[in-house]
């Protein structure tokens, strides 16, 4: 049986810059904003589902869905709303888990990014969970510097999200991002090792 490590922490907390160090290490990582994104290309099953749903009114010029749109629809709606978001969930969950048992049918040790994992109950697919966590002072300054965000816009998108310390008490393995990108991989070089070694944390 493979070994599945789910990764996760909070917007802007270091998610994508440990994912890029755990594929230099050479392993696989299951990024699920990407699976997201794909499902919802022009064609795709979230695209489809959504049309069905919601109707051609979604479907901008290009032919790709319109985020504005769908956005305005589901916010001004708490049907659509809760439609949208079981439909989301239904099919994003389907396909995680289809490139999930994909992977583990040739890879004896993977991961995968799911930056709502506590939120939408993801706990129970891994062997372990990583939390890449940072302070919210720094959360919010680099969200602020990366998205060019008012603090005030930064600060709503963090609040939105479960805290980071409420996570902290939940997860397996805490990587620390605070410091220097160079200290995160350490802390990731450390418990690769310790994985590769078949030790429990
Ligand atoms: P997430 O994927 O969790 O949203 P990112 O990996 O994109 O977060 O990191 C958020 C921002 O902070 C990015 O601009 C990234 O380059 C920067 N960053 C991440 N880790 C560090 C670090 N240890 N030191 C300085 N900047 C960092």
């Amino acid at each position: 049986m493979s070994k599945i490590i789910g990764i996760t922490g909070g917007i802007a907390s270091g998610k994508s810059t440990v994912v890029e160090q755990i594929r230099r290490a050479g392993y696989q990582v299951i990024d699920a904003d990407q699976v997201v994104h794909d499902l919802q290309k022009k064609g795709g099953r979230l695209y489809q589902a959504l049309i069905l749903a919601f109707g051609t009114d979604i479907v901008a010029a290009d032919g790709q869905l319109d985020r504005a749109k769908l956005a305005q629809l589901i916010f001004s709606n708490e049907e659509n709303r809760e439609k949208s978001a079981k439909l989301q969930n239904r099919i994003i969950r389907e396909e995680l888990a289809r490139r999930r048992d994909a992977l583990a049918a040739k890879e004896p040790l993977f991961f995968m990014d799911i930056p709502l994992l506590y939120e939408l109950d993801y706990q129970d697919w891994f062997d372990e969970i990583w939390l890449i966590y940072t302070d919210e002072d720094k959360q919010l300054e680099r969200l602020m510097k990366r998205n060019n965000y008012s603090s005030d816009e930064a600060l709503k998108r963090i609040t939105a999200q479960m805290p980071l310390k409420n996570k902290k008490k939940a997860a397996q393995i805490i990587i620390d991002n605070n410091g220097s990108p160079e200290e995160t991989r350490k802390q990731l070089e450390v418990q690769l090792k310790r994985l590769e070694k078949g030790q429990p944390f």
